[in-house]
């Protein structure tokens, strides 16, 4: 029996010649004609105008904070339920992030208790840098709340789309609500390129500040002549070509996973104690994972021992991002609410969802959930 994992990597006929291609044209290093095309495809899907692509989506994070000013001291507001590179990115600048829980309702950034966090901020005196939002499992968070709340404060807002190329929020693609936006194109997302990030923005002047942090910092002279310090974070043409012919494919990554979670939802949604992630009708996710709820005392099984019985049987599921402020790491640092991102922890449990899991795999997934 095969091993069923949970988001691996889909690939075609149509990523390898474009890999090959790059490959025959010698263009391999951070610089060529594939950057270029991957970054206007995916500013294209972002429906922003302007696009670099990184070597990672933290890399991205660490530039665009960087970018609208953050630094040593500052505060700066991050949802608890999200992967660790949006909170590390934070502490890279020397900032500090401070955490906010979640809104049941999407699993994202709550917009009510970030306005109560900023009012208490700006009464004190001491408004954060900026706030970071997360679109969680490729769902956009509430961002006519989230926005406003930012704009009466002049706070800034970096989205963090790692999760969510494809997404739309009020049929306002995912990546364009801040600043600047970030998406990833690690192994496990809907598209990859192995390692990989994106920064986008509207505003080109930052997308070109980013370029050239992102290269060293070196200027545009004959010799070696740098102004302030830099990072290598750009992306290698070769896999830029891979990235340009996966984000081709995104529509139908995005229709695949979507059928997925369909089919989950239609298999699983009638046994006691299954429940699902919930999707707004605010948006659109692009399904990048399934992710259900499990309440132990009803389907007689805890999240852990469900992901060990799917083990057991070659099969890949794995416990939701576990909070932030849950973290040995960052336990000491504030947090504001936190019973929804528990609860999200203690239940959730995602499930296989890759573009190219065959119906007979998702089977072997649904029984071996059903006969636990
Ligand atoms: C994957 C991910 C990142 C980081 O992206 P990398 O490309 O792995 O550096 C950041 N934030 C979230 C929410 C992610 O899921």
């Amino acid at each position: 029996m095969n091993r069923i994992f949970l988001s691996p990597p889909h690939m075609t006929e149509c990523d390898r010649n474009a890999l090959l291609a790059a490959f025959d044209s010698n263009w391999i290093a951070p610089v060529g004609p594939d950057l270029e095309r991957f970054e206007a495809a995916v500013a294209s899907v972002a429906g922003v105008d302007h696009a670099v692509a990184l070597s990672s989506g933290s890399a991205g994070l660490h530039l665009a904070l960087q970018l609208i000013g953050v630094g040593p001291g500052d505060e700066v507001i991050v949802p608890s339920l999200t992967f660790a590179a949006t909170a590390n990115a934070v502490t890279y600048l020397g900032a500090t992030p401070t955490f906010v829980d979640s809104e049941a309702a999407s699993w994202n950034l709550d917009p009510d208790l970030l306005a109560e966090g900023l009012a208490e901020a700006a009464a004190a005196g001491a408004l954060p840098a900026a706030v970071v939002t997360v679109d969680l499992y490729g769902q956009c968070a509430d961002y006519d709340r989230i926005l406003a709340a930012c704009a009466e404060y002049d706070v800034p807002v970096i989205e963090d789309a790692a999760e969510a190329l494809g997404a739309t929020y009020r049929g306002r693609p995912a990546g364009s609500f801040g600043q600047a936006g970030v998406f990833s194109f690690n192994g496990n997302k809907i598209l990859t390129t192995s390692g990989g990030g994106m920064l986008v923005a509207p505003d080109e002047s930052l997308v070109q500040r980013a370029r050239h942090l992102a290269t060293q910092a070196r200027e545009p002279e004959p010799h070696y002549e740098h102004h302030e310090i830099g990072y290598n974070y750009r992306l290698s043409n070769l896999l830029a070509a891979l990235g340009h012919a996966q984000v081709s494919q995104l529509a139908e990554r995005i229709a695949r996973r979507r059928e997925i979670e369909h089919i989950y939802r239609s298999r699983l949604g009638a046994i006691d104690g299954i429940g699902f992630m919930p999707h707004p009708d605010t948006g659109t996710p692009n399904h990048w994972l399934t992710v259900i709820t499990v309440d132990e005392q009803r389907f007689g099984l805890t999240p852990h021992e469900l992901i060990a019985k799917l083990a057991a049987a070659d099969i890949e599921a794995r416990p939701a991002w576990k909070p932030m402020h849950l973290q040995p790491i960052f336990a000491e640092l504030p947090m504001r609410g936190g019973a929804v991102a528990e609860t999200v922890f203690a239940t959730g449990v995602c499930l296989p969802s890759g573009s190219a899991m065959t119906d007979a795999d998702q089977s072997r997934v649904i029984e071996a959930i059903e006969y636990r």
